[in-house]
C-alpha cells in the first residue's frame, strides 16, 4: 500500500501493477504478432539434438520466438505463460507446428525428428487431435514417428480432459511423445508408468555440472537404466561443456541437447549446420 485515504485499490500495489502491465503489454503484443505474418514475426528455431557416440545431429526442438514491433526479439519465457492464460497459445502452438512440419519436410534426408513444445491448454482443446491429423495429412513426405511432441508433467496435471485419451490418440496418428523436464516434478515415476511415452528429456538440473557430482551422475545412470528397460530413449537436456557431454558419452546417453554444441538458431543457421556436422 502506498498513500493514505483508505482506498481499497491500495492493495494493489506496485509489484502487482508492473505484473498486470507486463501481461497487457504480452498479451498485446502476442495478438499483433498473430495477426501479423506468422512466419516473419514469430520466428522457429532450432536446437539440435546431438548423439554423444557421433557428434552427429538426430534431431532437433523447435523453439519460438517474437519479434515485437520495437524490433525486439523476445525468448518465450516473455510471452508463454500470457499465451497459456488468454488461450492465444493455440494459435501459436498450430503455428509452431506447422513450421516445424514444413522444415522437417524440407532436412527429411539430413534430420531424423523434430520435436515441438506442446502446453497444457493446448493438449486440451477438442480440435487437437483432429488438428495434427490435419497437418501430417498435409505433410505426406515425411513419417508422423518423425514428429515428436514435449509435455511436462505440469501439462498433465491441470488438463481437465481425459488426457490419457487423447494421448493415446495422438499416438495412435503415429508420433511420438516425450515427457519434457522429466525429474523437475513431483510425481516423475507414477508418469512414467502412465503416459505412452517414447522419450524422457531429463531436465538439465540434472544434467549441467554431472562430470563434477556424483550424485546427479548417479542419478543420471539410473534413469538411462530405466528408460532402456522401459523401451524409452532419452535425451539429456543442458549439456554446456566438454566434460559434462564426456560423462553422457560415456554413460551411454543416447543422445543429448544443449549450448556446448549449439544454442537455438534461425532455420536457415540450422540448415547449414545441418549440412555441414553430416561432411564430417
Ligand atoms: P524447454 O522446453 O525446457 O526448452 C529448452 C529451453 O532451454 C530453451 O529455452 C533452450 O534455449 C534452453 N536451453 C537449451 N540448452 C541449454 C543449455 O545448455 N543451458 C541452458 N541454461 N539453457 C538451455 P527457450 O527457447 O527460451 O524456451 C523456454 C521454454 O519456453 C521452453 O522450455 C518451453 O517450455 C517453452 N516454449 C518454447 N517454444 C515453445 C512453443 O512453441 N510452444 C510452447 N507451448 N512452449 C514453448
Ligand atoms: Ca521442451
Ligand atoms: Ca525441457
Ligand atoms: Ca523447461
Amino acid at each position: 500500500a502506498k498513500r493514505a485515504g483508505g482506498n481499497r485499490l491500495e492493495i494493489f500495489n506496485d509489484q502487482m501493477r508492473v505484473a498486470v502491465q507486463q501481461r497487457i503489454v504480452a498479451e498485446s503484443r502476442l495478438r499483433q504478432a498473430l495477426d501479423g505474418d506468422r512466419f516473419a514475426t514469430l520466428p522457429v528455431w532450432f536446437q539440435p539434438i546431438v548423439s554423444p557416440a557421433t557428434g552427429l545431429i538426430v534431431g532437433a526442438e523447435a523453439l519460438v520466438r517474437m519479434w515485437t514491433t520495437e524490433g525486439e526479439l523476445l525468448a518465450p519465457g516473455h510471452f508463454i505463460t500470457t499465451a497459456e492464460e488468454t488461450g492465444l497459445v493455440v494459435p501459436l502452438g498450430e503455428h509452431v507446428l506447422e513450421t516445424a512440419l514444413r522444415h522437417l519436410t524440407e532436412w527429411r534426408h539430413e534430420l531424423g525428428y523434430v520435436s515441438v513444445n506442446v502446453s497444457p491448454r493446448q493438449l486440451s482443446e477438442p480440435d487437437f487431435v483432429p488438428m495434427l491429423a490435419r497437418l501430417l495429412a498435409g505433410s505426406t513426405l515425411v513419417d508422423p514417428s518423425r514428429l515428436v511432441l514435449e509435455i511436462t508433467e505440469t501439462a498433465l496435471l491441470s488438463t481437465s480432459v481425459d488426457l490419457k485419451q487423447r494421448l493415446d490418440a495422438i499416438k495412435a496418428l503415429g508420433v511420438r511423445l516425450a515427457l519434457d523436464d522429466f525429474g523437475t516434478g513431483y510425481s516423475s515415476l507414477t508418469w512414467l508408468q502412465s503416459v505412452p511415452a517414447d522419450i524422457v528429456k531429463l531436465d538439465r538440473s540434472f544434467v549441467a555440472g554431472l562430470a563434477d557430482d556424483p550424485r546427479k551422475a548417479s542419478i543420471i545412470s539410473a534413469v538411462l537404466w530405466l528408460a532402456r528397460s522401459l523401451n524409452m530413449s532419452v535425451v539429456a537436456e543442458g549439456v554446456e561443456d566438454l566434460a559434462d557431454w564426456e560423462a553422457l558419452r560415456q554413460a551411454d546417453c543416447p543422445a543429448i541437447q544443449g549450448y556446448f554444441f549449439s544454442r537455438p538458431v534461425t532455420a536457415g543457421d540450422f540448415q547449414e549446420m545441418l549440412a555441414k556436422t553430416r561432411r564430417v
